[in-house]
C-alpha cells in the first residue's frame, strides 16, 4: 500500500524525521500509552496566560486566575445541587473508562467552566458588567460575554495545537494499514484545528479592538427570555457549517475565514435568558440561525437551543436533579450530541437535532434584538416575539 521510503529519506508521515528514526519497523515497536499523551495535552489547557495582556485594555494586575466562562455566582450556583453540576467531559481516557461511551459527570461549581485565561485584574474589570450585574441584554454585556467566550475557545484551540505532535507515536506496534489510518486522521484533526485557530484568532482580535474602542455595535444579538428557570447553563462559540435544520451555511475553504456564533445562557431570580450573538457583518451565519430560532414555537425554543449547544460546545452544565430524572430516550440523544463534539476531528458533526423531542422545558416568553448604533449609545430595541 505505501511504498517504503529509503532509510535516510524523510518519513511518509510528515514528522520531518528520517524514515529510519520514525516509521521504519513501527509495527514491532513497543506500544505507547497514547492516553497519557492526551492527558499531557489536556494539561496544556491549564497553561496560564492572560488573553487581555498588552492589547490596549490596560495593564495586567495580579496573577492569572481560574476564570469562569459561565459565571459561578450569578449562574452556575442557581442550577447546582450541594455545590455540584453535571457536565459531559469530552475526553478519550474518560470514554475508555466507560466502555466507549461518553457520560455526564458531577463536578463542583468551583471547577466548572474554568480556564486560566485572565489575570485577576482583567477578569474583574472586563467582566464586572456580567459578574456583578444581572444580565439584561445590554450591548456592553453582550460584547463582554462574546469576548470571554471567544477567549476561552481560542485558548482551547491553542492547547490542541500540540496534539498532532503529541500523538505521532500513537501507532507504535500497529499494522502498516492502521498506522496510515491513524496518521491520516491526526492530519485531518490538525488541519481542522489550525483553521479554527486562525478564524478564532481573527475574531478574537476583532472583539478585542471593539472592547478597546467601546464599539458595542460590532456585535448583534437576540435575547430569548423565559419566565421560569432553565435546568442548564451554557457558554460557547463555534463556526457553524450548518443551520438548525442541518442545511449548509458556510463551506470552510482553506483560505476562507469563517464567522462564529456565540451562545450563552443566564439565570435570573426565577427566570432565564438565552443570548445568541454574532459579529455585525452581512449575512452572518449567526444571524440566520437566530432568525430560525425566532421562528420556532415558543414551547420548542429551549429544547432546540439545548440540543444545538450540546452538539457544538463542551461548556454545557446541568442541574443534577433534572438530568438524573431524564428518561432513556432523552438521555441517549444528549449522549449522542455530546459525543459529536469530539468526533468532529476536522469534519462536520453529524447527529441531527430532534425538533419533536420534548425536554419539558419552560416556553420562551419574549425575545428582543440588540443592534446597538454607533456613538456608543447603549440601548436595546424590544421586539415582541410572534
Ligand atoms: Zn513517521
Ligand atoms: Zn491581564
Amino acid at each position: 500500500m505505501i511504498k517504503e521510503p529509503k532509510r535516510n529519506d524523510p518519513c511518509w508521515c510528515g514528522s520531518g524525521v528520517k524514515f529510519k528514526k520514525c516509521h521504519r519497523a513501527r509495527d514491532v515497536q513497543p506500544k505507547e500509552n497514547a492516553w497519557d499523551a492526551v492527558d499531557a495535552n489536556r494539561k496544556a489547557f491549564s497553561v496560564k496566560k492572560c488573553c487581555a495582556h498588552d492589547v490596549g485594555l490596560g495593564a495586567c494586575q495580579g496573577s492569572v486566575i481560574k476564570a469562569h466562562t459561565v459565571s459561578k455566582g450569578p449562574n452556575l450556583s442557581k442550577i447546582a445541587k450541594n455545590g455540584h453540576v453535571m457536565q459531559y467531559v469530552a475526553s478519550i481516557p474518560e470514554m475508555k473508562k466507560n466502555g466507549g461511551k461518553l457520560i455526564a459527570k458531577k463536578l463542583g461549581i468551583n471547577d466548572a467552566s474554568i480556564f486560566h485565561g485572565f489575570c485577576g485584574g482583567h477578569d474583574r474589570d472586563l467582566f464586572s458588567c456580567i459578574e456583578n450585574e444581572e444580565f439584561s441584554g445590554r450591548p456592553d454585556q453582550c460584547l463582554a460575554v462574546a469576548y470571554r467566550t471567544m477567549s476561552r475557545e481560542l485558548y482551547g484551540k491553542d492547547a490542541s495545537a500540540h496534539l498532532r505532535e503529541t500523538l505521532r507515536g500513537a501507532d507504535k506496534g500497529l499494522t502498516a494499514f492502521d498506522q496510515f489510518i491513524i496518521q491520516n486522521m491526526l492530519d485531518g484533526f490538525n488541519e481542522g484545528n489550525e483553521a479554527a485557530r486562525r478564524e478564532f484568532k481573527h475574531t478574537h482580535d476583532a472583539l478585542t479592538s471593539a472592547l478597546v474602542a467601546k464599539r458595542f455595535e460590532d456585535i448583534s444579538s437576540i435575547i430569548f427570555e423565559f419566565d421560569a428557570p432553565l435546568p442548564f447553563m451554557f457558554a460557547g462559540a463555534w463556526s457553524p457549517f450548518t443551520d438548525i435544520h442541518g442545511r449548509e451555511l458556510q463551506k470552510g475553504h482553506p483560505d476562507e475565514l469563517l464567522e462564529q456564533i456565540f451562545v450563552s445562557s443566564f439565570a435570573g431570580k426565577s427566570s432565564a435568558m438565552i443570548c445568541i450573538s454574532w459579529r455585525s457583518v452581512e449575512n452572518a451565519p449567526g444571524q440566520i440561525i437566530a432568525g430560525q430560532l425566532k421562528e420556532l414555537p415558543d414551547s420548542r425554543l429551549a429544547s432546540i437551543c439545548l440540543q444545538f449547544a450540546m452538539k457544538h460546545i463542551e461548556n454545557v452544565f446541568f442541574n443534577p436533579d433534572w438530568f438524573q430524572y431524564l428518561d432513556r430516550k432523552h438521555k441517549e440523544h444528549l449522549n449522542k450530541l455530546a459525543a459529536d463534539t469530539i468526533y468532529e476531528l476536522g469534519g462536520v458533526p453529524s447527529v441531527s437535532l430532534k425538533m419533536e423531542l420534548d425536554f419539558q422545558l419552560p416556553p420562551s416568553a419574549r425575545s428582543f434584538e440588540v443592534h446597538p448604533r454607533h456613538s456608543n449609545v447603549v440601548e436595546a430595541s424590544p421586539v415582541q416575539s410572534p
